[in-house]
């Protein structure tokens, strides 16, 4: 059975802990590897490696970190089909959409290669007499990632690209589901440092575990800083714990995405987007679009119809077939969860009209699979509606006025994104200026931002108050130093017992 190590100062790092985890194969339902679960004293050996490194990596001018991003980036670009090979075995997510979950974090790598533009701190020359004020931002020190499994290579690039362009070093501890991936990119990154003769170990340092290496994350005095991205009950706990800690925290929750369709939508393309957006990678997307929200009954029956129509037309397969729509989910607990959602939603009274449980694929019967599900009738108050169900599942709840589909994203207890379909420009401005969701897109289904901008969404999907990448992820990575000079001329000034005002 392969044995997936810890990755400590540069290479492989036996685990002692004698606890593992089970990676499985979700084409084929079969453990393919196990994982190393780390104990507080392994963690703590990552920690001391990060801060030997701290030094000499902080003190690296910011354009010669920029190149390792750059090298670093041209590594990950020629692994490409390697990283999605790996990484689609492991979560079950169709090659193309694992190429496009590495993509999307190499755009974060992309934006970290400007760091030293981005880095440029504040000056005012002349702010009195003889002063100068200038700040800058300076490295937080150790921090670390704790990262979900449904975006194995995007989310740990999301934090570790701007947290290390910065100058700090970094623990990551990646899903124990899919762990394969975050090592690979660890290697990579010591490669690219040794491609420019720079010495990287212990930059980037990534521990396996779960619970136990969390709480020891949260509880060490040396880690300054935790980013987190997963379900918002351990979100929260990680928030609380972090910051009780004395840690600087941003802690990403769970979603529940509304697609909001007024009248003048044009159907055509709102059924293939809700399509890929709510089946997408089985559903475990945080910006899936897994509720439908039609204005009024003509649009509504009408997409009800064409929905149903397009469903019939998906594929779902194993994972390398270039032909699937979606692979299986990401493991026989989930795939159960899932299912156990749809009874509920039945027995709640909404009307199941496709039940994609009993899908199975010939060949691999024992595979994660499950087959796409739409709901009609869903209401505010059902179990179904409130919770996050984290598969391919697509609920209608059906509004009467603009007003209603503003409220029902509004008053929902997650607000990670949203989005709405119209030709009516001024109808969108006014939905994007009033619903209460972080991020919402207009004829986009999965307003995922660029990573120049920045990804967080409200509510119960984040805690704390700086979003991932962009200027949001480097304000989290550092802290601000504003240096007042004052080089007088001429005579020994008096004493002020005032506070000093500028006149
Ligand atoms: P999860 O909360 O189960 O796990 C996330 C991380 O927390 C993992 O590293 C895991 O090992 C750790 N963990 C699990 N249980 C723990 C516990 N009891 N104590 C401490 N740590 C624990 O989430 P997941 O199933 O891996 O990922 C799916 C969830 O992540 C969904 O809710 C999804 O919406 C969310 N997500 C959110 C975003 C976002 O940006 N808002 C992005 C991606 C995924």
């Amino acid at each position: 059975m392969r044995e997936i190590r810890h990755f400590v100062n540069g290479s492989a790092f036996e685990g002692a802990s004698g606890r593992f985890g089970d990676v499985f194969n979700p084409n084929t339902g079969e453990v393919q590897a196990r994982v190393q679960l780390a104990t507080e004293g392994e963690l703590d050996m990552a920690v001391q490696a990060a801060a030997a490194a701290l030094p000499a990596w902080a003190a690296t001018n910011p354009q010669r970190r920029a190149r390792v991003m750059f090298e670093f980036k041209r590594l990950v670009e020629a692994h490409m089909n390697e990283l999605a090979e790996t990484l689609s075995s492991e979560h079950g997510k169709v090659i193309a959409d694992s190429k496009g979950d590495i993509q999307r974090g190499l755009e974060v790598i992309e934006f970290a290669c400007g760091i030293p533009h981005v880095l440029k701190g504040e000056y005012t020359e002349g702010a009195g007499p003889g002063i100068d004020v200038y700040s800058m931002r300076q490295p937080l020190g150790v921090v670390a990632g704790i990262t979900p499994f449904n975006f194995p290579a995007m989310i740990p690039m999301w934090m570790f690209g701007v947290a290390i362009a910065v100058g700090n070093t970094f623990i990551l501890k990646p899903s124990e589901k899919d762990p394969t991936v975050p090592v690979r990119l660890a290697e990579l990154f010591m490669e690219a440092g040794a491609n420019l003769g720079i010495d990287l170990k212990g930059v980037l340092n990534v521990v396996h575990g779960d619970k136990t290496a969390v709480d020891a994350i949260l509880q060490h005095p040396e880690i300054k800083a935790v980013s987190f991205v997963g379900s918002s009950d351990i979100a929260h706990y990680v928030y609380s714990q972090g910051t009780l800690h004395n840690k600087r925290v941003q802690a990403m929750g769970g979603a529940k995405n509304h697609g909001v369709v007024l009248p003048d939508a044009d159907l055509d393309q709102v059924v293939k987007d809700l399509s890929g957006a709510a089946f997408g990678s089985a559903g475990e997307r945080c910006m899936a679009l897994p509720v439908v929200v039609p204005v009024g009954k003509k649009v509504a029956d009408e997409l009800r119809d064409r929905m149903v129509a397009e469903i019939e037309t998906l594929k779902v397969g194993v994972s390398t077939d270039p032909e699937a729509q979606y692979g299986p989910v990401v493991s026989a607990a989930h795939r159960a969860k899932i299912a156990d959602y749809i009874q509920i939603g039945r027995d709640e009274g909404a009307e199941l009209v496709v039940d994609g449980r009993d899908f199975r694929l010939q060949g691999y019967e024992k595979g994660f699979f499950i087959g796409p599900s739409f709901f009609d009738g869903v209401k505010p108050g059902m179990k179904t509606y409130h919770e996050e169900i984290f598969g391919p599942v697509l609920q209608m709840v059906r509004a009467e006025s603009f007003e209603e589909a503003v409220e029902l994203p509004s008053k929902h207890q997650y607000g990670n994104g949203v989005a709405i379909f119209t030709r009516n420009g001024r109808a969108a401005r006014e939905f994007a200026q009033r619903v209460n969701v972080g991020m919402v897109g207009i004829n986009v289904p999965i307003p995922v931002p660029v990573a120049y901008h920045t990804f967080g969404g409200w509510k119960r999907s984040a805690f704390g108050d700086t979003n991932q990448h962009g200027m949001e992820g480097l304000k989290f990575w550092t802290k601000v130093k504003t240096v007042t000079a004052r080089w007088p001329e001429g005579e020994v000034g008096d004493s002020s017992f005032v506070i000093p005002t500028m006149k």
